[in-house]
């Protein structure tokens, strides 16, 4: 199970680094004091690659879990909350809001280009009476990558509180917590920052702490709480026992970021998209986004004839590489490359184009054109 070439938009591949610091030995983290301060460090080198102030915490749960706690922490039942809607991901979010008694207003746009802000604008004019909005940096099922440091600013000018999906972006994409007034914003331990799957990252603004502190009614569940975390330093007591094994690869994970430099990160990661999107157009394939790319996935559709399920099976069965299509009704038309985190690397993105080019032609796709090649003219 565990010998094959991962190359999907999460999880990603994990360094040697990390997982030797998972099999370190482990204290007790409930009780030994050293632990709070062990994860209390690693928070707030993630507050730093994030470009925040505001507290951030660690939960137990995959990326899912902030989502979720989100919503319940801010949602009170009636409330009206925005939902901007431009992709799975975006849409998805309805379903916890309504599970908390939240009354859900769409703001659905095509799902092939990022937010226009303009049209948000003259929107937010007519209709503003929402306790908080939640948008999705990159919606991964279709990777439209959405304009974040101009919608949270705007929602902002409404006293409207934002929440953004970053769990695909955070990382590989340039994320600017406080200057872009994203008051809860989340992300996962699995896609850029190529930690294993389960651990959530979330940072909360004093607004938002605010705002859940002068609730009328108590948030409803305990896990995803997100008050139960206030004060967990000074207390010197976790909510519940501390995975420390994951938290300790996460800490390693987030060393290699900052080694590497967040800016570094960054640009590796706008260098080896642009190479990609650049290099199937020209092969001969089409995009599946007219515009607001993200440098994490790139969408590609697949001709019906071929099949994305089709492709993804074959190159499973021949090359022993594990490459994911999309959700919903994009599941058979769409293949995503998800060249995110330790995936963002040279030897790696030759690799997937050198067997996606094989595998395409042995399927009988005709293009006289060599996708490596291709990528090799576009990267420098
Ligand atoms: C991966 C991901 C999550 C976490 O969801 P899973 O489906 O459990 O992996 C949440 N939001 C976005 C945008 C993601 O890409």
């Amino acid at each position: 199970m565990n010998n094959k070439f991962v190359y999907t938009p999460g999880p990603t591949s994990i360094r040697e680094n990390v997982l030797l610091a998972r099999a370190q030995k482990t204290t007790n983290p409930d009780i030994d004091k050293d632990f709070f301060d062990f994860y209390k460090n690693t928070c707030e080198k993630i507050g730093r690659i994030i470009n925040t102030k505001n507290d951030v915490y660690i939960l137990s749960g995959e990326g899912i879990l902030g989502l979720e706690a989100a919503c319940a922490s801010l949602t009170e039942k009636g409330d009206r909350v925005l939902v901007i809607d431009n992709g799975i991901f975006g849409k998805g979010f309805s379903d916890f809001i309504t599970m908390y008694g939240g009354e859900v207003v769409y703001f659905s746009k095509d799902y092939n280009k990022d937010l226009d802000i303009e049209d948000l604008k003259k929107f937010l004019e007519h209709d503003n009476n929402f306790k908080y909005a939640t948008v999705v940096h990159c919606d991964t099922p279709t990777g439209v990558l959405n304009n974040i440091s101009k919608i949270c600013p705007l929602l902002k000018e409404y006293n409207i509180l934002t929440v953004v999906d970053s769990v695909a972006a955070m990382v590989g994409e340039e994320l600017n917590v406080d200057e872009w007034q994203i008051d809860i914003a989340l992300g996962g331990s699995q896609k850029a920052i190529s930690a294993p799957a389960g651990l959530t990252i979330v940072s909360i603004s004093n607004d938002a702490k605010t705002y859940i502190k002068n609730r009328k009614t108590k948030i409803s569940g305990f896990y995803c709480n997100l008050s139960i975390w206030q004060d967990y330093y000074e207390n010197k007591s976790f909510p519940y026992t501390m995975p420390i094994s994951d938290i300790m690869g996460l800490d390693k994970a987030v060393d290699n970021i900052l080694d590497e430099g967040i800016e570094n990160v960054i640009s590796r990661h706008e260098k080896i998209a642009f190479a990609t999107r650049n290099s199937i157009k020209e092969y001969g394939l089409e995009l599946f986004l007219d515009k607001g790319y993200s440098n994490t996935v790139t969408t590609i559709k697949i001709p019906e004839s071929i099949g994305a399920l089709n492709l993804s099976n074959y190159m499973l069965k021949k090359y022993n590489t594990l490459v994911a299509t999309s959700l919903c009704e994009y599941i058979d038309k769409l293949l995503r490359i998800g060249h995110m985190g330790e995936n963002a690397r040279l030897e790696n993105i030759i690799y997937i184009l050198n067997i996606l080019d094989e595998s395409l032609k042995e399927l009988g796709f005709k293009s006289d054109k060599n996708l490596v090649k291709l990528f090799n003219k576009y990267y420098n």
